[in-house]
């Protein structure tokens, strides 16, 4: 837990702060900002990194490696030399890579989807079960949550730790529950917390018992090459759950929408050969092929998974200052107060904020009336209620440094405004 808010400050001078905080705030309102940190998108700078693509687009031959005229129909999964790029970054063989066209979420939506009505391989459909649920770490992806609620799926909160989610119970919770048929994970620098899962939670992903024997792991890697610092590896839950005899059990997500564009980027997901194959057969129904021509483009732009990261370093420089801003910010305001808590995350795209218990609703409130917009309060668990209100996330990538810093100051008046509130409103016994 925190320790005691304000400490050393008395009363009065906890009156007397209150008093300059709320003429700050006031002077914050009448100036009309207009500040979105709501989500987590690249800025201008970032997507212009990739521009180069289309320059080589226009002297492009438009035929792949396999000799496969990428104009036409044909190749239901992507071509190789794509795939080729993110099996290395993936540590898997591209007869385990599907491509798709521009969105990961949608590839998950697709399995889930599959999952329902027709069944993934080896698997009865979810849709002739009277129940199904899931497990999800918290705080985590809203976007995850919500195809959960979409589909009728109950989720279970498991909440998340130094090095993953609170393993113990995800272990008992499987070993019991048949109905409990998978789990969605963010397992490097993750939506919001930063975390990466350590050896051990991955191996225990790998080899847990769990009653149902359809349980599936949705395993996203959004930010597998999106290190602001040094490098961070995340272990091969593919490989282990070979290892372990449940190959089938995971399915990895991953996309170029934070390498290159997100609205022109090229998506893919890896599994088993066998889940593959199956989910092949399914797709072939639904379209004749992706868009090839994007998978020659990024192929041609980075050749292999080294030029990926080299790309990402380039990103890195453009981002680091960003997440570092935030972080002196909140330390110059809120250091030593005992009022919050943040992640100075390694990688990714979002810091994680913690404040007091029952402030974080407020707190976006306030910021929203001030001119800056947030993730809504709740939105990073399921159903969108935090059960603490506390936790908001914090999204730095976007915004310009001046209006990064200006949003920032505004919201640490923000959390001020509504801590001394409750604290003075608590009364005098109460520090
Ligand atoms: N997964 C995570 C964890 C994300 O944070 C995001 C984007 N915010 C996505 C997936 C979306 O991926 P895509 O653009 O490939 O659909």
């Amino acid at each position: 837990g925190m320790m005691k808010q304000y400490e050393g400050f008395t009363w009065e001078q906890l009156v007397e702060r209150k008093k300059k905080v709320e003429r700050k705030y006031e002077i914050y309102k009448n100036k009309n900002f207009n500040l979105d940190m709501s989500r987590g998108k690249p800025c201008v700078e970032q997507l212009n990194l990739s521009n180069e693509m289309y320059k080589l687009g226009a002297s492009l031959d438009f035929i792949s490696e396999d000799g496969v005229d990428c104009r036409n129909y044909g190749l239901v999964d992507g071509i190789v030399e794509m795939k080729r790029i993110f099996a290395q970054i993936l540590g898997v063989s591209e007869e385990e890579i599907i491509l798709g066209d521009s969105s990961s979420l949608s590839l998950m939506y697709g399995t889930i989807e599959k999952a329902f009505i027709h069944g993934l391989y080896n698997c009865e459909p979810w849709k002739n079960l009277k129940k199904i649920k899931f497990l999800c770490p918290s705080p985590g992806y809203d976007r995850h949550f919500a195809i959960c609620e979409l589909f009728g799926i109950e989720m279970i909160t498991v909440p998340m730790k130094e090095d993953g989610p609170d393993m113990d119970m995800v272990e008992k919770l499987v070993a019991e529950d048949e109905s409990i048929k998978g789990i969605w994970c963010t397992p490097i620098y993750s939506n919001p917390t930063g975390v990466t899962y350590s050896d051990e939670v991955v191996r225990r992903f790998a080899t847990m018992k769990t009653k149902a024997n359809d349980f599936k792991i949705f395993w996203d890697v959004a930010y597998i090459v999106h290190h602001l610092y040094e490098e961070q590896k995340l272990l091969n839950i593919l490989d282990e759950c070979k290892k372990a005899g449940n190959p089938d059990r995971v399915f990895i997500y991953i996309s170029t929408s934070k390498i290159t564009f997100p609205g022109a980027g090229v998506a893919a997901m890896a599994c088993s050969v066998d889940n593959a194959r199956h989910l092949r057969k399914l797709i072939s129904i639904q379209t004749i092929g992706p868009n090839k021509i994007n998978h020659l483009l990024h192929a041609r732009f980075f050749r292999n998974a080294d030029g990926v990261k080299a790309h990402m370093r380039k990103h890195a420089e453009i981002l680091r200052p960003k997440f570092e801003l935030v972080n002196s910010i909140f330390e110059k305001n809120l250091g030593g107060l005992n009022i919050a808590q943040w992640t100075k995350p390694k990688g990714g795209y979002f810091i994680s904020l913690d404040v007091p218990e029952g402030c974080a609703m407020e707190i976006v409130t306030k910021a929203q009336e001030a001119g800056v917009k947030l993730t809504p309060a709740g939105a990073t668990f399921p159903y969108g209620k935090d059960p603490y209100d506390k936790n908001i996330r914090i999204a730095p990538t976007y915004p310009p440094v001046e209006e990064l810093e200006q949003a920032m100051e505004i919201l640490c008046t923000c959390i001020e405004l509504v801590v001394l509130d409750k604290i003075l409103s608590d009364g005098k016994d109460s520090i």
